[in-house]
């Protein structure tokens, strides 16, 4: 039995930011994590060569100052993600190479089509207040309706279709059938709106921490210390009038209130005594992940920007959906990065890892040359089989989910309190999100100090 001041169950960046605040904070702490490895959906490979591979979340953007603080904190610089040269899409199997955020070559009706959808879905977001997306003054309409409802309606343009079927429902790593509208206008909005979600440049995708996210959660850890514990999956919590038990395979730890900071398409796999309140637990059940493939092909160089590609490419219903320059600061070896989202990263998952990899080099090729098919190395991670994330990127509502149970998200069950990126308002879903929880949540338990005391 370990007697602790808080425990926190979770070392990804919501917990690790939790633990670290409350250690700078003179308290003792405890922090839990299932897996032999810290970061959970973010995991840095430092290969032989001492390239480094983000494998899970990676890109970082402007309005995300908590990832910027805690870099600045720790020494790590970032550098900004390389974007000279053309994107391509390909649609009806044909190639189109362009600059800007739309394909204009590819019909002027259905670029205008994808042009229009992406300003009324900026105005729609511009309604949806962060804190509360239930409140919105149409949230009950948005929410009875799936993203795919919204496009039948509104995308008339068959290539244009596909491309947001692509673009939007992959950032929900499933199928747009299977996304509320105002979770996805709510998940848009709490990064600044569709541009920022789907952009590049001055967006989502604008920058990198230089080593990786691994270059920020290892000196975090670092400063944390003995306190936390690898291979500790959390089974039990127990609450009374004396503070909270909670059981790992291998520990016990006792502490005045527990900070859980795991997806919450898992948080129900932990046995809550007595049992959480029903909205709570009900929204456990109800909040998925998707499926998402991130693979890493290495080349000696990034080729294909001397062929003035910048690396971005996408092709809808393609085993390599997206791919984008995922190269480190010296460019050196090249790093394309492959993202395969959605049904289609459940159907790569049924092939065997050779014929995976040979359906992948091939859209490669196809893509950016035969130089593609002959990569140095070829790192896959499919974050669907991983059993301490649930799936990836971030768990998701359904239609219904918000608006009945969207107010439990953050509400503390007693001397439980909820961590976790999708508990962030601002910058749900990303690593930002998710230092932002860590920190209210650290907050939030030491201010229950402060009430017993006065
Ligand atoms: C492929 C991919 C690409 C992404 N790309 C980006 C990106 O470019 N930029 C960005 O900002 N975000 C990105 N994301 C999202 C980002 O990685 C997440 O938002 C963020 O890492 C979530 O952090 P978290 O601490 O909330 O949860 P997690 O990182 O999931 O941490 C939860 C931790 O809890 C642990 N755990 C689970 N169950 C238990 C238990 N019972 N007991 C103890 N421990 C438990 C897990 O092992 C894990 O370590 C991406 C995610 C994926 C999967």
């Amino acid at each position: 039995m370990t007697d602790v001041d808080y425990c926190v169950v979770g070392g990804g960046f919501a917990g690790l930011t939790a633990a670290l605040r409350l250690k700078q904070a003179g308290r003792s702490v405890a922090l839990l994590e299932a897996r032999d490895r810290l970061g959970g959906r973010t995991f840095t490979e430092v290969r032989d060569d001492g390239t480094w591979i983000d494998r899970g979340g990676a890109w970082i953007g402007p309005g995300q100052d908590r990832i910027y603080a805690l870099m600045d904190e720790f020494g790590v610089p970032s550098y900004k993600q390389y974007t000279d040269g053309e994107a391509m899409m390909v649609v009806d199997g044909k190639q189109h190479r362009y600059t800007g955020t739309i394909p204009w070559t590819m019909s002027p009706w259905a670029a205008m089509n994808l042009g229009a959808v992406f300003v009324e879905l900026g105005q729609m977001c511009k309604s949806v207040p962060i804190e509360a997306p239930w409140a919105a003054k149409d949230a009950d309409e948005w929410d009875k309706i799936t993203l795919a409802d919204w496009l039948d309606s509104n995308v008339l343009s068959k290539p244009a279709y596909e491309l947001l079927d692509t673009a939007i429902a992959g950032c929900y790593t499933s199928a747009a059938s299977e996304v509320s509208l105002l979770f996805v206008l709510y998940q848009m909005a709490s990064g600044g709106g569709p541009g920022f979600v789907l952009g590049v440049k001055d967006a989502a995708q604008d920058a990198r921490p230089v080593g990786g996210m691994g270059a920020i959660y290892r000196p975090m850890a670092a400063q944390i210390g003995d306190s936390i514990r690898l291979s500790q999956p959390v089974r039990h919590i127990d609450q009374d009038a004396n503070g909270v038990t909670v059981r790992s395979d291998g520990m016990t730890v006792h502490a005045r209130r527990v900070i859980v900071a795991v997806p919450l398409a898992i948080a129900s796999q932990i046995r809550y005594d007595p049992m959480l309140p029903v909205d709570r637990s009900f929204l456990h059940q109800r909040m998925p992940s998707g499926s998402i493939f991130k693979i890493s092909v290495v080349y000696d160089e990034p080729f294909w920007r001397r062929d003035g590609l910048s690396g971005q490419s996408a092709k809808p219903g393609s085993p390599a959906t997206v791919t984008i320059d995922a190269c480190t600061n010296t460019a050196r070896p090249g790093v394309l990065c492959v993202i395969t989202e959605g049904p289609i990263a459940r159907e790569i998952g049924q092939l065997d890892e050779a014929e995976r990899r040979k359906a992948i080099l091939g859209e490669l090729v196809e893509r950016f040359g035969d130089k593609a098919g002959s990569p140095v190395d070829y790192i896959e991670q499919n974050w669907s089989v991983e059993r301490y994330s649930g799936g990836g990127m971030l768990s998701h509502a359904p239609t219904g989910v918000l608006t009945e149970f969207g107010h439990a998200l953050r509400k503390p069950c007693g001397r439980i309190h909820w961590a976790g990126t999708e508990s962030s308002a601002a910058m749900c879903g990303w690593v930002d999100g998710a230092i932002r929880s860590g920190e209210r949540a650290a907050i939030e338990v030491m201010e229950h100090e402060t009430a017993t005391v006065a």
